[in-house]
């Protein structure tokens, strides 16, 4: 599987990320006279209540795929399960995301390999006339092949992602487990875009990746995507068997990721303080204040920082895209191959089937996903964080590596109440 398209998860077996470059989204709103246009907005919000209906409904339409990658969160086999939801059943869950009335969430078909499914450009016209615009997140096997990125596009598709972990092929293909595969996904990459798919990158950021991602970065920038998304691993599926980084590590990356921001459009995937950091720069900004003191950078994100500068990734020549303000269960929602739903393909808490109540239903009541909504049932530091509404941390890797999917976020190393701009950022927040 891969990662979700960002606003659209991408080909993350348990909910990849396709976002949206625009969409149902709105700013926060900004301390007063900082910036302008979308330099004010450190975090968008999704203009649709999170509590009525969700912003990206992610399928995974089969398990299937003949990759064994690192990090897969479905623990993809080679063959379909014969349990997956037929043609029609899946028409109907289509039918169910439209219930949810306009504007329609974002369809993200994952898996496995999407294309493992005969049904597949017959399932995007289905959800193309239901008034959905289906994005794909195919896996970088022999199936994915110019005349079937064409199909993709004719059957209706605008956004495929792809997945990118490693700047060389040795890196790459070591982390999908198959030679060949960087190869090949560099050439999907250039034939959808001639076929006028967009693209999103999705990078899993592991310690063996690390100091690959400026080099990452500059193919994102220089080959053109509409997104990079950055997935911090959630320790689900057989990414259980990679090195984590620590949560210094992962203020250095997100804090590095938030400076090429300007320069390749960078969103962060399962890494809720990325919005945390985004509002903590904005005001650090306004204030004129250094933030590698102010946040207490380390060494990683001067190494990371070194090389984008020397690559050309640091420069405010384009807009920032803020991230957008939606996490497992609050404006995402994941549907399996059986018709299981979960918060997300990595927050397995199941709370209810499609085949047995619709998902509107389950999406807007039930006792899961009611409780991820609430900030106030988070514990540990995320309950007491000043951030929470922001942020809320990842739900998933909490749930991963304490079995509480309300316990605080283990990759987060804020102390709340330490920020030293409390009476701006209450005002910003306020206006969010
Ligand atoms: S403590 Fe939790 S809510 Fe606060 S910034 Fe960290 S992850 Fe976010």
């Amino acid at each position: 599987m891969n990662e979700t398209v960002d606003g659209q998860a991408a080909a993350v077996p348990g909910g990849g990320a396709f976002a949206p470059a625009s969409g149902n989204a709105g700013g926060t709103g900004a301390p007063g006279g900082t910036g302008a246009g979308r330099r004010s907005r450190p975090v968008r919000h999704v203009h649709r209540d999170v509590a009525d209906a969700p912003f990206i409904v992610i399928w995974e339409a089969t398990r299937a795929c003949p990759l064994a990658c690192l990090h897969c969160r479905a623990e993809a086999v080679p063959e379909r399960d014969p349990s997956e939801l037929t043609t029609d059943e899946a028409v109907e869950l289509m039918r169910q995301i439209t219930a949810f009335g306009r504007p329609a969430p974002l369809f993200v078909i994952t898996g496995g390999d999407p294309f493992a499914r005969p049904d597949l450009y017959e399932l995007i016209g289905r959800a193309r006339e239901l008034g959905l615009a289906p994005a794909v997140s195919p896996s970088a096997t022999p199936t994915l092949t110019a005349d079937g990125l064409a199909r993709l596009r004719e059957a209706g598709t605008n956004v495929i992602s792809l997945s990118l972990d490693g700047a060389t092929a040795a890196r790459h293909d070591d982390f999908r487990g198959f030679a060949g595969v960087f190869g090949r996904t560099l050439q999907a990459w250039q034939q959808a875009r001639e076929t006028g798919l967009k693209v999103q990158i999705n990078t899993t950021v592991t310690r063996a990746n690390l100091m690959d991602l400026p080099d990452i970065a500059r193919l994102v920038r220089d080959r053109g995507a509409l997104l990079w998304s950055l997935f911090l691993l959630v320790p689900t599926g057989r990414g259980r068997s990679l090195t984590s980084l620590t949560a210094a590590e992962t203020e250095d990356v997100l804090n590095f990721a938030y400076d090429i921001a300007e320069t390749v459009p960078v969103k962060a995937t399962e890494a809720h303080h990325f919005r945390r950091i985004a509002v903590q720069r904005h005001i650090l900004h306004a204030h004129g204040a250094d933030h590698v003191t102010g946040l207490g950078l380390g060494s990683l994100y001067r190494t990371l920082l070194r090389r984008a500068v020397h690559s050309g990734l640091v420069r405010a020549s384009r807009t920032r895209r803020p991230p957008i303000d939606v996490s497992a269960g609050r404006g995402l929602v994941f549907v399996s191959h059986t018709g299981q739903v979960s918060p997300s393909g990595f927050l397995p808490l199941p709370a209810g089937d499609v085949r047995e109540r619709p998902l509107t239903e389950i999406y807007r009541s039930s006792p899961v996903f009611t409780a991820l909504r609430d900030p106030d049932r988070l514990a540990g530091r995320c309950g007491a964080c000043e951030f929470r509404t922001v942020c809320g941390g990842s739900r998933s890797r909490a749930f991963a590596l304490t079995g509480d999917a309300l316990a605080e976020e283990p990759w987060c190393s804020y102390v709340p109440g330490s920020f030293p701009y409390p009476q701006e950022l209450a005002r910003l927040l306020r206006r969010a």
